[in-house]
Parts: structure tokens; sequence; C-alpha cells
């Protein structure tokens, strides 16, 4: 507990109540109780605004404070920078903005520029602008098309929901931007129907992309945008075998390869990027909540100088050049913060404790298993990692979404965050998420895995 000025916060928590508007939330059960405020943090934990401590195991919620709280050093270089300069449209370039592009494309072998923005959505739409762009230039207008995966999600536009394969997400936002075509989820767990596992199913998942090219027509087609492990769609790891035979089909067909990193990206898997784990050479890859951990807001669109070459062919033309901005992309406070960011990842070794303590946290999610048999199947990569819930492990009908809730509210009330999927897929709201940040300790994680045991306990007998 800390021991906060009760006075100033109920004024705050009076302002909140009556002017704000909360992300994600339904705002009718907050006329009967307090709004959360977050108050303080320090490194793996939070404080609400009654002094409340909290073990945070999702990263500030959704992905995204991978090094932690109470970081004084990004916090000092934001200043320091922000003090020299703080802003400058970035069709000029900044200081920390070149560093920073260098530092990252080190990451990325066969990667060479960055296109700096402000959030995960507004970087995919980098992406998808660029694809409608080497159309209508390179391909005479065919190759606009840009296929997506269902339980995939790439962000909260119009055209970001276009491509986003979470009906619940989507339901009420249309009509919708033309040119997206769905192709199925790879979740081998509910492959049962189709009677595959393993690498016949990784196989089969990704021929189902081929399918629809081929029923779509490949010279319509010009990119396929997937996370490389799906997030709020049930943290699904792709089934072996299944990006070797994406890479296959992409390059058979002439398709351009954009990866969706910005959950996996900066090390949440244990790799500085999750599709580093496949051997997949993308052509876009697209990142933002873990790239300066919520300390500062900023999001890249990273592409091949391939694809940059696009753009840069024919200056004769007025409209060869990709003519975009993010007013912001040019606030100095993000790559400033995401070098900082970056160094504290390299000098802690915390690629190295992700993969370990990821790896600590399968386990015991698995020992959990074997004691709840409500937990039909556990998966993940590195501090990635969730349980999905089922009724029953021969059906693998999905557990009831607000025994789901039950959980995340019980551990909550235990003083533990941890999260759930939640309004995305109709009827499959049933998987507890867990991302710890890449600082987590043992006794972290099994403060976290007590928890949970006592909440499945309590809320499925
Ligand atoms: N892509 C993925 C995989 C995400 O999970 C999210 C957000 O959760 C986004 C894109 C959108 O990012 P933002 O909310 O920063 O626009």
């Amino acid at each position: 507990m800390k021991d906060f000025n009760q006075n100033d916060l109920t004024a705050v928590v009076e302002a909140d109540r009556a002017h704000v508007w909360h992300h994600l939330l339904p705002h009718k059960p907050l006329e009967s109780s307090d709004p959360r405020i977050i108050v303080e943090g320090k490194g793996m934990r939070v404080w609400d605004q009654k002094g409340k401590e909290h073990l945070d195991a999702v990263s500030g919620g959704v992905w995204t404070v991978n090094v932690g709280y109470g970081r004084e050093e990004i916090a000092d270089a934001v200043r320091d920078q922000l003090v020299k300069m703080n802003y400058f449209a970035q069709s000029a370039g900044s200081i920390p903005g070149s560093r920073f592009a260098e530092r990252l494309i080190s990451k990325m072998p066969g990667l060479s520029r960055v296109f700096y923005a402000n959030s995960g959505s507004e970087a995919n739409e980098k992406a998808f602008k660029m694809v409608r762009q080497i159309s209508a230039r390179h391909h005479g207008g065919k190759k606009s098309k840009i296929l997506y995966r269902h339980r995939d999600y790439h962000g909260t536009t119009i055209t970001t929901l276009s491509a986003g394969g979470q009906e619940h997400r989507n339901a009420l936002y249309g009509p919708f931007t033309p040119g997206f075509v769905s192709v199925p989820h790879c979740l081998e767990y509910r492959a049962h129907e189709q009677g595959l596992e393993g690498e016949d199913y990784g196989i089969a998942a990704a021929n189902a992309i081929e399918e629809v090219i081929l029923r779509e027509g490949p010279d319509t087609i010009g990119a396929l945008c997937l996370e490389p492990i799906t997030a709020g769609g049930g943290v699904i790891v792709p089934p072996k075998g299944y990006w070797e035979r994406v890479q296959e089909i992409v390059e058979k067909y002439d398709i351009l390869l954009h990866i969706d990193e910005v959950v996996c990206g900066v090390g949440r898997t244990g790799t500085w990027f999750g599709y580093q784990h496949y051997g997949v050479k993308p052509d876009f890859v697209t990142m933002a909540k873990g790239v300066a951990s919520g300390y500062a807001a900023i999001s890249c669109c990273v592409t091949s100088e391939r694809v940059f070459d696009m753009f840069k062919d024919a200056p004769e033309d007025p409209l060869h050049y990709f003519r975009d901005i993010s007013t912001f992309g040019g606030c100095a406070a993000g790559p400033a913060a995401a070098l900082s960011n970056m160094d504290i990842i390299e000098r802690e070794g915390l690629l190295e404790n992700c993969t370990a303590m990821g790896e600590y946290m399968l386990d015991q999610l698995n020992a959990l298993a074997d004691r709840h048999e409500v937990i039909g199947q556990v998966r993940g990569k590195g501090l990635f990692l969730g349980a999905e819930l089922v009724q029953d492990r021969t059906t693998k009908e999905p557990a009831d979404e607000k025994k789901v809730q039950a959980v995340v509210a019980d551990c909550m009330q235990q003083g533990t965050i941890i999260g759930a999927t939640n309004r995305s897929i109709p009827g499959y709201n049933n998987t507890l998420c867990f991302s710890p940040a890449l600082i987590a300790t043992k006794g972290d994680i099994d403060e976290i895995i007590e928890s949970v045991d006592g909440a499945l306990g309590r809320v499925f007998g």
C-alpha cells in the first residue's frame, strides 16, 4: 500500500468520472464504481489511486511497457532531447531519429528504411498506402488487394479495421475500405475438425492462403499482412511449417509480405522481432508498443530497399514519391526514448531473460493445466503467453466469457493484473493473456501463477 493524499485523488476521480471517456470500457458500470486510476509505477508494480499495489502481468494492459516502470534514464533522455530540440516536421531529420533508425536496422537484416509515425494503426496504414501506391505506379492498378488473417488485428482506424480479423472489434463501424480480403487463421488447437495436426496442419493452414490467392487472382493481390504470433485474437503461435510455406507462397505469386510486430516487436518473444523465430523475409515490418515501452509515442513502418526504391525511380513524375506525413512522427521524444529503451534491453540482457522466464512461465502454466481441467491449452513464446479455457477438453467448447472475466477480476482483487481476449472474436473470448515486462523474475512469475491458481479454483471450482 502507498499512502497517497486522498484529498487530491478524490478530486481526480471526480474529474475522471465527469469528463474522461475510457478506452475499451463500457461506461455504465463506472456509474456505480470508481474508475481505476494508476498513479505510480516501479519495475513490475503499479499503484492505484487508493494506494493499492498491483503486480502487472500485462505490461501496461496492452503489451507495452517492455522494460518496466520508473526508468529514469529514459525520462532523462527524453527530457534532454526535448529541451534541446523537441520537434520539427520529419521532412527534416533529427539526431535521435537518425541514430535510432540505424540502430533498429542493425537488428533487422534485409530491411533498410524507417518511416516514423505515432501508433501501430498508423504504421500499418503507412504500409497499406505504400502497397496501394506501388499498385498504381508499378502494376497499372493491379495488385492492390491486401490479404489479412481471421483473428489478427491491425488497428483502430476504418482502414486498419478493414484489415481486421476480429468481428467484434469491427461490428457497427462499417462501411469499410474496399480491397481487403480475409484468409483463415492458423490456430492448431482448433483444427481438430479438420483432423490435422503438427506440420500437416501448418502446411494446410498456409495452403489455405494460397487458395484465396488463386480464387481472387494472383495479379490482384499486392500484399499479405500477418501478425507473427496473433496477440489479441488468442495468442496464436503458428504451427510448424506454416511460416516456411507462407514465404514460398508470397514469393511464388510476387506478393509483398507485411509483418505486424506492434505487439511482438522489440523483445516481447525473446528475439528482437517475432518473425525472426521463423526465418521469414518481410518487405514491411510495423511496430509500436514496445519500441519505447510507452515512455513516448512512437511507431515505425520499416521497409526493404526494394520497396523504398519503388518510390524514387521516376523523379519527373510529381506523384512518384510517398506523399505522407504524421505530424508527430517528427517529435524527437519518440526516437530518444526508443534509443534509451534499446540500451536497457541490451545492457540488462532482457532478450535472454525474456526467453528464460518465458520458458519458466510456460512450464508453470502447464503445471496449472495439470491441476485445472478448464485449461484446454497453454501457448506462447517468450513472455507472451496465453491459456485457453474450455468447458470440456474433448469437445473444446470455449469457457463462458463471463467466467473468464471473473478470473481476471479475481486476480485483480488479489493485486495481480492479467488480461483476457475480450470483445474480439465471437464465441472465443476465452484465452487468459500474460505479458509481464521483460525484467520479470521467477518470483514475479510464481506470484502471477499463484493468483491465477486461486482465481481458477474459486471461479471454476
Ligand atoms: N497491431 C496489433 C497486432 C495490435 O495488437 C495493435 C493494438 O493493440 C495495433 C496494431 C494497433 O496499435 P495502436 O493501438 O497503437 O494503433
